[in-house]
Parts: structure tokens; C-alpha cells; sequence
């Protein structure tokens, strides 16, 4: 049988981490068995689904790279795959039930008799789960006494202003569009029951579920749109790789079995499973989203990480047409973790003036014998011949020589003079880049300006 998944989001929000990481899932079981992955819309509640909502969340599916097979845009053999087009559908299902005497009335809502009987739900991840929805029992929330108070247990599946409850539409979707695999959030873990006497009312056998645990904060409360690193569309715009994010949600909730955290989406492919899944909560940790960024970003192939860091650049008015600009985007890989930090690291390289750190060039200023220093250091590398990395390195050799000092303790005053502060890429290179003149200038502008 072949296997078909699905992401079913809600569009009354943004896409947020965990339904993302929900869609990355069912995308990567349905990818590694050759499957099918499915986007479906849920949007029967009318007042809260809109379509800003739904663009937001095809926008970030669409930039991590998990394109869908049947869906919004994409068509399918089982569309429309809004649930606001599907209502001849649910009609269809409820007169079964009607048919079948399962279901009854109740101040103008549509109720599914429950059976008294425990339904096991055979989790992938979880294990069973045994409940008794009659023995479970429901409650509501009264607004009188604002307490929750005991309710009838058997299932609204219509509303009285004929609207399809969730539990409904979702069971009959899956069934519609021949899902085999249902991967979702462990919220919906306690629903499933519900979902289990429905497939038995249609007389259809459920599909697999795997329900995959929760994504919190560090400190173990829930994430909320407003917690760093919860809006998947904040992560193109602070400068993350779309691939790193998918790497880094896999790890939120699987894992490989060995030490490997970097993955490439195709590597995840490969390797992801439902046994993989871990059974405890995950927590989120934006320094090790950065860090697994910073990875993928160390092995981009230059053309991409020059087509991704692009926008960085042009925003901070850096030259992308610039022949060095390959060579810095190497040096800066080395540094930056995001996209968004690397015009930061090359931006003095393209600089028609330096910016001076003003607490960098105090660090040198404050030293003993600068001036001697860099006096000596412009005098080594005006002598350089051929300006590749070991001459410029034999010219700051030469320079301490001369004053008797060592080779490192010039480069830092070198960095500052040249740079302006004492952070940014790696000092020889970024002099290679230079040229002669320009880092020679620097160095004498630095001396006749702070020394
Ligand atoms: N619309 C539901 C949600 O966003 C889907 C639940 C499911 O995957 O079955 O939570």
C-alpha cells in the first residue's frame, strides 16, 4: 500500500515551530517510503480561519522546501482540499450515521452516539492508549459558575448553526483521501479515541498513528508566538538557511540513533523513522538552532550561500558584484552563524573608510610603542612583492624583526589599524583582500590619526 501522509493546519495563526516540524514529519516519512504527502486545509471554523493566515503557512512550507503533492495550488485526485468545500462530503458521511441510528439530536446540534467500550489506540510513538469515552466522560465550560462542569459525552459533530466539528471532518478527510499515516502533535493523542469509534461507525479501518511530543520552552512551559524562535517566518528574515531549520526540527523530537546532528534534508530522508521519534517533550534551544545553522552555513556550495546572503549584503549597501566578494563569503562562513551576521564580518573589506571601534582602537592607543609598531609594520608590507597570504604573513614576520618584538604581537594592533576592531574574520586574509595600497593607507591613517 503505498503511503500517504498529511499536514492538516488550522489557518487561524502563523506557522509555528511545531505545526512546521508536524509538516516536516509527514513530509519526510512520506518522502522516505515513496509516498504521497498531502496539504490540507482545515478551516471549517469560518470566523477564525483566514487567508493571510493560510498564505503565511503555505509561504513557510513553500521557503523550508516541503513542497506538497495534493493540495492548495497543486491539485489531486481527492480535492478539493479546503474543508470549507468539502461540506456535500460531510453531508454524505452524516447520513450514513443518520442511516445507521448513530446519531441524534440535541438542541439543534448533531450528536454521535459513543459506544460504551474501550477503543486502544495503537501508537507508534507512544505505545497504547486504552480509554472508555463514556467512562472518560466530557465536560463544559459553564459560564455561569466559570466552572467546568460534567457533559454529555457523546460526540457534537454538528453544530447548531450546521457547522462540522473538527473530530468529524478530520476522520472523514482521512478516510476520503486515503491517508495511511496520521503524524501529528500529542495534543490530539486524547481525541483519538473519539477518531477511533468514528472509523468504526464507517466501518474503515484507521490508519497508523504516531503522535509526536510536544515542543516547550527551555523552562518546560509551551511555546508561544511571541518566544524567540516560534514563527517559522521570522527565521528567513533573521538570517537562517531553510535547510538548518529543517535540520534542526528533526532533532526536536528524533533522532538518529548515533551522534549525528547535521543533516541535510536528503541525509533526513534517508534516515527518518517513527521509531526514531523520541517519546519525551522536546525543548527548544535557539543557541542550538543558531549553532546548527552555522553548520549548514560552513557547507554551503558558494553560488548558494552567495544567492542566500545576497539580500544581507545589499541591505548593508555591500558591493555583491565585487570580484572579492567569493573570498570574503569564505572568510565569513567561518564566522557568522546566521546570514544575517556575515555583512558585519566582511563589511570593512568593501569599506571606503574604516570604522573605528572606539574601544578597540583604546585597547591599542593604551599600549606602549604602537606607534613604533605600526610604523614598522607599514614599512614591512610596503616591501611585500607579490600580496598572497604567506608574503603578506613574511612582510609582518619582517616588520617585528625589525623592532625585535614577535610576530604576534603585531597582529592585533595590525587588526585594529586595518579593520577597526578586534572581531571579524581572520586578519591575513582579509589584508589579501585589501591589496597593498589600501591596507598600507589604512596603516598610515590609523598612525597619523591615534598615534
Ligand atoms: N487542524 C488540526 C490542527 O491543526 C489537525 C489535526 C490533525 O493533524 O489531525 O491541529
Amino acid at each position: 500500500m503505498k503511503v500517504r501522509t498529511r499536514f492538516a493546519p488550522s489557518p487561524t495563526g502563523f506557522l509555528h515551530i511545531g505545526g512546521a516540524r508536524t509538516a516536516l514529519y509527514n513530509w519526510l516519512y512520506a518522502r522516505h517510503h515513496g509516498g504521497a504527502f498531502v496539504l490540507r486545509v482545515e478551516d471549517t471554523d469560518a470566523e477564525r480561519s483566514t487567508k493571510e493566515s493560510m498564505d503565511v503557512i503555505l509561504d513557510g512550507l513553500r521557503w523550508l522546501g516541503l513542497e506538497w503533492d495534493e493540495g492548495p495550488g497543486v491539485g489531486g485526485e481527492f480535492g478539493p482540499y479546503n474543508q470549507s468545500e468539502r461540506v456535500s462530503i460531510y453531508d454524505r458521511y452524516l447520513a450514513k450515521l443518520e442511516e445507521a441510528g448513530q446519531v441524534y439530536e440535541d438542541e439543534g446540534a448533531i450528536r454521535f452516539r459513543v459506544p460504551d467500550k474501550d477503543y486502544t489506540v495503537q501508537d507508534e510513538v507512544c505505545g497504547e492508549v486504552s480509554t472508555n469515552l463514556k467512562e472518560r466522560g466530557s465536560t463544559r465550560f459553564d459560564a455561569e459558575t466559570k466552572q467546568e462542569v460534567a457533559a454529555n459525552p457523546d460526540i457534537i459533530i454538528k453544530r447548531p448553526n450546521g457547522g462540522y466539528i473538527f473530530h468529524f471532518v478530520n476522520v472523514v478527510d482521512d478516510i476520503e483521501m486515503g491517508i495511511t499515516h496520521v503524524i501529528r502533535g500529542e495534543d490530539h493523542l486524547s481525541n483519538t479515541p473519539k477518531h477511533l469509534a468514528l472509523y468504526e461507525a464507517f466501518d474503515v479501518a484507521p490508519p497508523v498513528f504516531a503522535h509526536i511530543p510536544l515542543n516547550l520552552n527551555p523552562n518546560g512551559t509551551k511555546m508561544s508566538k511571541r518566544d524567540k524562535g516560534a514563527l517559522i517566518h521570522e527565521y528567513q528574515s533573521e538570517g537562517f538557511i531553510a535547510d538548518a531549520v529543517n535540520n534542526y526540527m528533526a532533532l526536536l523530537g528524533w533522532s538518529g540513533k548515533d551522534d549525528q546532528e547535521i543533516f541535510t534534508l536528503s541525509d533526513l530522508k534517508e534516515r527518518f523513522d517513527l521509531g526514531g521519534v523520541n517519546k519525551s517533550n522536546s525543548k527548544f534551544d535557539y543557541t542550538k538552532c543558531c549553532w546548527v545553522n552555522g553548520e549548514h552555513l560552513k557547507k554551503l556550495p558558494g553560488d548558494e550561500l552567495q544567492a542566500l546572503a545576497n539580500p544581507f549584503l545589499e541591505a548593508a549597501e555591500i558591493p555583491i558584484k565585487d570580484p572579492r566578494i567569493e573570498a570574503a563569503l569564505d572568510l565569513a562562513r567561518e564566522r557568522a552563524q546566521l546570514l544575517s551576521e556575515i555583512p558585519e564580518v566582511v563589511a570593512t573589506i568593501f569599506a571606503s573608510e574604516v570604522e573605528y571601534d572606539s574601544d578597540s582602537v583604546e585597547k591599542v592607543v593604551n599600549r606602549e610603542g604602537m606607534k613604533e609598531v605600526v610604523t614598522a609594520l607599514t614599512n614591512g608590507l610596503k616591501t611585500v612583492g607579490s600580496w598572497t597570504e604567506a608574503d603578506i604573513k613574511s612582510g609582518i614576520a619582517d616588520a617585528a624583526a625589525s623592532i625585535e618584538a614577535k610576530m604576534g604581537a603585531l597582529m592585533f594592533p595590525c587588526r585594529v589599524a586595518t579593520m577597526g576592531s578586534t572581531s571579524g574574520a581572520d586578519l591575513v586574509p582579509v589584508l589579501q583582500l585589501l591589496g597593498k595600497e589600501e591596507t598600507v593607507k589604512r596603516l598610515e591613517g590609523f598612525s597619523t590619526n591615534y598615534l
